[in-house]
């Protein structure tokens, strides 16, 4: 930097709101930041910017209670410091956040703010001049005599008075002492303030005091005062060098231009007790024998190491953590199995079969305590109680609950933990998820092992075996740890959308229980049930605030949403309880009434509490929730031969697929588009073979009348709607259907939907998923379902009134299916109607 008149920071800064620190001018200071406002600033200005200034931010105190935060701007502190983003550091663990280097500046006071969101921005004014804190000393001073001079005389005096108490050999004193001699006076009361020991509320202070006089003299106190400490130590106990290494500590890595060291004489004053403290507590943390072997001789290097090592602070997180661990630490079992039972009907409905399932699971537990059975795997779309299961668990056994998030997981430390040789080595989540429950017997739900991933850093699924392996758990071993934990008294539960990416070794100690979709009718239930009376609890509303009746629901379920569990269902119905909360708040105004009545404006405008309950109708709900959706599509876009109606299964649930085929002049050539697996291409080869083999039978003709579909006639075949690769050879039947309808121009009926596998010989093979492609047909209003002759066993999974509802054709053959699919069959139709 230069030395000049006219260094300005510019005009405009985004400013970064933070609890942690004050930052003053000359100091450099690291920022943890996670709140929204914080994270998009660093995303959108600090990573994307290429110049030095798009490098320069505002940073203001956030004086609000962290508490109580919420999401609207707390009133701005005044004054802040603009600051160089040195470092920018982004981690997402244990949640997103990005950790910031800043180098202070100079004060600002804000002008006017200009936006809010995405980061707040705002006009400011420079506080102070830049020149100070870049020119050599005995430049820039500017006064030298009169109260002010004086004063820095002082503060520059105590400053060295300071230094001389302390032994120049340790590189931070030596380091202050460079800076008293380099800087121009009238930057020490920042650059001491942010080194000596001091509260945040007096740096407040300090950066509030804009005029220079104020400055030092708020400043000055706080050094006295620790010049005061350090006497008073000094005569209990004769400073040795080492303690004072002790005294003096650097506290966080630092650049440029000051080390801020903390001239910490309290901590000295405990430190023999802290320790002491610390070893009572290791002791009576009740570990095992190897953990307190381990933890004791950590403590005797703690107590030779000066604090200023970083290997100090190391040593001292690993044995709190080991002191927190829930070593011997338990929950009492109470498990009543009736009362199980009415607790997992209060809290879910439908869902017999997995309810079933789990209280025998939970008697024969309660029978045998050291159960070592299968884990229980549930298996099943999103949002269809998977989670909410496990929790009712919990509360059924009177256990801690613990979620742990496996989606992504691609490296084993995730699971077992960082070796603590490592900076920023930790835990792993199993350790990390016991210290936060406190006991050793919680429930944990492993989500999502279908999406464990794999990577160079070693596999989480092997990890995850040791960790569920009744034979090896009793004694993990977490490589931050280091000793072994007992494991065995948690009870483990996964759940997964899909088993067949579960990696096969663990699958293989899993018992899997299958959670399908509900129907429409179940999700009404679910909603009138669960959902509507949790959200409105959750929005502090009340039944005679609001009412949404049946229809109402049913209209959401069919028409805002297109999903297997009720998710989205909830959401939804959030939006409504916000929506009527805003209402019930701002109180409805009186609608102005007719001219005749002769009331006073004033009277009329009063806000009035609106009428209750407010029930949510059409109207309401197209006004909450926008238009519409969803639309009944099938038939609509059943208006041309060749498009037929498939089921599809997804690990998200059935979905009805559309299959479209259209044909012109060509060389004979299959085009096939959608997101296509391998057996999707090879059930279209297979589907075109059989209708050419089969064209004479059932009259098919080329784009211009020829016997041979195929001759002079190019084909592409397309698989719309969704981003989903459909894969599996359950589209056989639909691509013949489709295609048949395309050869012979004839429409398919619009309200049938069909899966089943294919053969070359033109046999239907059975195929899975039925319930879940059943209830997606339904919800999709389709009629009829044309269904391989041995899936017909699966139909008794489904619920009663859906197939009160349904057509159901279940077929050997292809000719049964074209039969079916067609109005009127479709062998030889036109026999009938010419004879
Ligand atoms: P998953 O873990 O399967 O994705 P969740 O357990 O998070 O789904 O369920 C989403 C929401 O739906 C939760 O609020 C849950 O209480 C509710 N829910 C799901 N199924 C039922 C049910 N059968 N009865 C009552 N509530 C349910």
């Amino acid at each position: 930097m230069t030395s000049g008149s006219g260094i300005q920071i510019p005009s405009r800064l985004p400013l970064l709101l933070t609890h942690e620190g004050v930052l003053l001018p000359g100091s450099t200071v690291r920022f943890s930041v996670d709140s929204p406002r914080n994270m998009h600033l660093v995303s959108h200005r600090l990573l994307k910017g290429t110049s030095l200034k798009s490098t320069i931010i505002g940073v203001i105190p956030n004086t609000r209670d962290p508490e109580h935060d919420t999401d609207d701007l707390p009133s701005l502190h005044k004054i802040g410091t603009a600051g160089i983003a040195v470092q920018v550091v982004g981690s997402n663990w244990p949640k997103p956040h990005y950790t910031l280097l800043i180098t202070g500046l100079c004060r600002f006071s804000v002008t006017s703010l200009l936006k809010e969101r995405p980061f707040v921005l705002a006009e400011v004014e420079q506080l102070d001049k830049l020149e100070q804190y870049t020119s050599p000393a005995g430049e820039g001073v500017t006064a030298e005599d009169g109260e002010l001079g004086e004063l820095s005389q002082k503060f520059h005096q105590a400053a060295i008075q300071l230094l001389g108490m302390l032994d120049m050999s340790v590189p931070v004193v030596a380091k202050l002492r460079r800076l008293l001699d380099s800087l121009p006076r009238e930057t020490l009361p920042d650059v001491v303030a942010s080194m000596i020991r001091t509260s945040n509320k007096e740096k407040l202070q300090v950066l509030d005091a804009v005029s220079l006089e104020e400055r030092f003299k708020k400043a000055l106190p706080m050094l006295t005062r620790q010049i005061e400490g350090l006497k008073l130590l000094q005569k209990t106990r004769k400073i040795s060098p080492d303690t004072e290494k002790r005294v003096l500590s650097v506290r966080k890595g630092r650049v440029f231009p000051v080390q801020q060291l903390n001239l910490d004489d309290e901590d000295e004053d405990d430190d023999g007790d802290d320790t002491t403290a610390l070893e009572r507590k290791v002791r009576g943390a009740n570990m095992t024998e190897a953990a307190l072997k381990v933890c004791l001789k950590e403590l005797r290097r703690l107590k030779k190491m000066p604090q200023s090592m970083p290997e100090y602070a190391l040593t001292r997180n690993y044995l709190d953590l080991m002191v927190e661990l829930p070593w011997n630490k338990s929950t009492k079992d109470c498990l009543d199995i009736r009362a199980a039972r009415t607790l997992l009907d209060n809290d879910h409905y439908a869902m017999d079969k997995l309810k079933r399932r789990v209280l025998e699971y939970l008697a024969v537990r309660q029978l045998k305590t050291s159960l070592k059975g299968p884990i229980l795997c549930f298996v099943g779309p999103p949002g269809v109680g998977k989670t909410s299961v496990g929790r009712s668990i919990a509360r059924t056994l009177g256990r801690e609950f613990h979620r742990i998030a496996l989606g992504g997981v691609c490296d084993q430390s995730d699971i077992r933990g960082h070796r603590r040789t490592y900076v920023g080595s930790m835990p792993g989540r199993i350790i990390n998820g016991l210290k936060t429950v406190g006991v050793n017997n919680p429930v944990f739900l492993l989500d999502e092992v279908d999406k464990l991933g794999k990577s160079l850093q070693g596999d989480p699924a092997a990890a995850l075996l040791e960790v569920l392996d009744p034979e090896q758990n009793h004694s993990f071993t977490d490589h931050y740890l280091n000793v072994a934990f007992d494991l065995s008294q948690v009870l483990f539960i996964a759940t997964a959308n899909a088993t067949a990416t579960i990696p096969p070794a663990l699958l293989d100690r899993m018992e899997v229980l299958q959670v399908p979709g509900y129907t429409q009718e179940e999700k009404v239930e679910i909603a009138h049930r669960h959902l509507i009376p949790n959200q409105l609890e959750q929005h502090g509303l009340t039944p005679q605030q609001l009412q949404i009746p049946q229809n109402t629901t049913t209209d959401i379920i069919g028409r805002y949403t297109r999903e297997a569990g009720v998710r989205s269902l909830e959401r939804k119905i959030g939006a409504i309880c916000r929506a009527v909360a805003v209402k019930v708040a701002e109180g409805h105004r009186v609608p102005r009434s007719d001219a005749s009545t002769p009331e006073s404006p004033a009277k009329q405008d009063k806000a009035a509490p609106p009428e209750m309950p407010i029930v949510i109708d059409h109207t309401a709900l197209k006004d909450i929730l926008g238009p519409p959706v969803f639309e009944m599509e099938v038939s609509e876009r059943l208006t041309l031969p060749g498009v037929a109606l498939g089921l599809a299964w997804t690990p998200l649930g059935g979905e009805i697929m559309f299959v479209e085929a259209s044909r012109m002049e060509g060389e004979g050539q299959l085009t096939l588009t959608g997101q296509l697996g391998d057996v999707m291409k090879e059930s279209a080869h297979l589907a075109i073979s059989w209708l050419r083999a089969n064209a004479k039978v059932y009259k098919l003709t080329n784009i211009v009348g020829g016997p041979d579909p195929l001759e002079g006639t190019d084909i592409h075949l397309h698989f719309p709607a969704g981003a989903v690769t459909k894969d599996g050879p359950s589209a056989g039947v639909t691509i013949v259907t489709c295609l048949a309808s395309l050869f012979s121009g004839r429409l398919v009926r619009s309200d049938v939907a069909m899966t089943g596998e294919i053969t070359l010989r033109g046999l239907v093979l059975p195929v899975g998923g039925i319930k879940d492609k059943v209830l997606a047909a339904h919800r999709a209003g389709v009629k009829r379902i044309i269904l391989p002759k041995r899936n017909e066993k699966d139909l008794e999974e489904i619920p009663a009134n859906v197939r009160a509802d349904l057509d159901f054709v279940t077929t050997k053959n292809l000719d049964e299916v074209l039969n079916a699919a067609f109005d009127g069959g479709f062998t030889h139709p036109q026999l009938t109607s010419k004879l």
